[in-house]
């Protein structure tokens, strides 16, 4: 596979752009492989890439039931930070913001990475108090944060709400400068090009549909391409977790849920950041084609189906209104739905199963875009290892069992609430 470079540009460019190689390959599915990933979306992509690159297992397998990227990776957001308090969280999701800020160079392939600063809003003097209690940790955990009063926020992002009239009356912000965005379809076909180049199948339109089991362990995985063997299998399926998993008997303490997203007609640019309102959950930026990009709160029921209801966008526009009142006559271009894996603590799971050579990677709740090259990164090791990393140790399934949750909202067992 050729290096993408200036010179592979212009010399496609002088030949009529008629001799670019496929990114990836196509193969047919082999009997078995060492390790089968099933689901291609970020998180299954990057734990095979970095299975092939960290870890030299390269007769690994993605199956993938529909495209690359089909699932949440292409339907998120974008949003990429780091902005946790508790450690476990940090140090993971710092990790995975390091890999980031590489990942172009390392993938030879440009995933568009921005660190435009992510900025929560806060409206009142305990919200202020909150967010200087969050960035304290995040500073003594060695990841950048600042507190910003109201006149700082309102030089970095005059379009919001400053009026004697707001609705919610902004106090300040809590800034992670180097958190940003990136674009989601290219970070699906990075890690694709990348983990094919070292030599990993990509099997696109392979559902898994069951398994084979021979005591303790999964022997094979029947797929609508026919059965494959598996040494070891991952699951990277987000929404389709508990479905995949009750194929197994297994239960699992996360739930699915839609969350929707939007994008409006293209502006010229004006809204250089990332900003979270602090009043409801709604969050803004604007893509590098202009369309402003936002989203809001879950739908609030169980549903494996990807599009939303009405009363969620009506409840997501007037959020937006209240934080940006300027955009009210913008038209909306499209919105859609994604399946999220909603886990009762908010944050992910990561590691072994209670069948031997079964490893979990779900539970993402809304952040998991953000954790994609770490995840790949933890994850590849988990099973590469059969242990975990020291940065996913505590993200495993038992601290369920054990009742040491990580509960950044501190709002119990209740996915909508995180
Ligand atoms: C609207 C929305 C906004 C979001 N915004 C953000 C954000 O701004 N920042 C952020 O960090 N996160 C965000 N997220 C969350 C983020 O998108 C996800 O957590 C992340 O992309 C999950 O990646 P994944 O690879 O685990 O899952 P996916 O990308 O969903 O990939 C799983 C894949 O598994 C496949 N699959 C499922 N079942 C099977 C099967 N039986 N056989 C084979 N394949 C199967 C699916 O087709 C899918 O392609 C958002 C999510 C949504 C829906």
């Amino acid at each position: 596979m050729a290096e993408y470079s200036v010179f592979s540009l212009v010399r496609n460019a002088l030949t009529g752009h008629k001799n670019w190689q496929r990114a990836w390959r196509d193969p047919e599915p082999k009997p078995s492989y060492d390790v089968v990933i099933v689901g291609g979306g970020g998180h299954g992509l990057a734990t095979a890439f970095y299975l092939a690159k960290v870890h030299g297992i390269r007769n690994v397998a993605v199956l993938e039931k529909g495209w690359l990227g089909g699932g949440n990776t292409g339907r998120n957001t974008t949003i990429v930070r780091s902005n946790y308090m508790l450690d476990d969280n940090s140090h993971f999701y710092e990790k995975s913001l390091q890999l980031w800020e590489q990942l172009s160079h390392e993938l030879n392939f440009n995933v568009m990475f921005s660190q435009r600063g992510v900025l929560n809003l806060a409206h009142s003097d305990g919200q202020m108090d909150r967010f200087a209690r969050r960035g304290n940790s995040m500073r003594l955990n060695g990841v950048d944060a600042e507190l910003l009063d109201r006149n700082q926020v309102k030089k970095m992002v005059p379009h919001l709400d400053f009026s004697e009239e707001a609705r919610f009356p902004i106090y300040g912000g809590l800034l992670q400068p180097r958190g940003g965005t990136a674009r989601h379809d290219a970070v699906a076909w990075g890690l694709a090009r990348g983990a094919d180049r070292l030599g990993v199948d990509i099997i696109q339109n392979c559902e898994v549909t069951g398994f084979k089991r021979s005591g303790n362990r999964i022997e094979a995985v029947e797929t609508s391409r026919g059965t494959i063997g598996c040494g070891k299998i991952g699951f990277a399926v987000a929404g389709n977790t508990g479905y995949l998993a009750s194929r197994l008997g297994l239960k699992l303490p996360i739930e699915s849920h839609v969350l929707q997203a939007f994008v409006s007609e293209p502006l010229k640019p004006f809204f250089d950041h990332v900003v979270t309102f602090g009043a409801e959950h709604f969050y803004l930026s604007q893509s590098d084609k202009g369309g402003l990009v936002f989203g809001g709160d879950l739908d609030m029921y169980n549903s494996y189906a990807q599009r939303g209801n009405l009363p969620t966008i009506d409840h997501v526009m007037r959020a937006g209104l209240a934080m940006v009142p300027s955009i009210s006559r913008l038209r909306l271009l499209r919105h859609w739905g994604g399946v999220m894996d909603m886990s009762m603590d908010g944050s992910p799971i990561i590691g072994k199963s209670p069948i031997d050579n079964l490893y979990l990677n779900c539970g993402w709740c809304y952040g998991g875009f953000k954790a994609t090259p770490g995840s790949g990164w933890v994850f590849a090791h988990t099973i590469a290892e059969d242990a975990p990393h020291p940065l996913n140790a505590g993200l495993r399934l038992d601290r369920f069992e054990r009742g040491h949750l990580i509960d950044e909202e501190a709002t119990g067992a209740v996915p909508g609430k995180h």
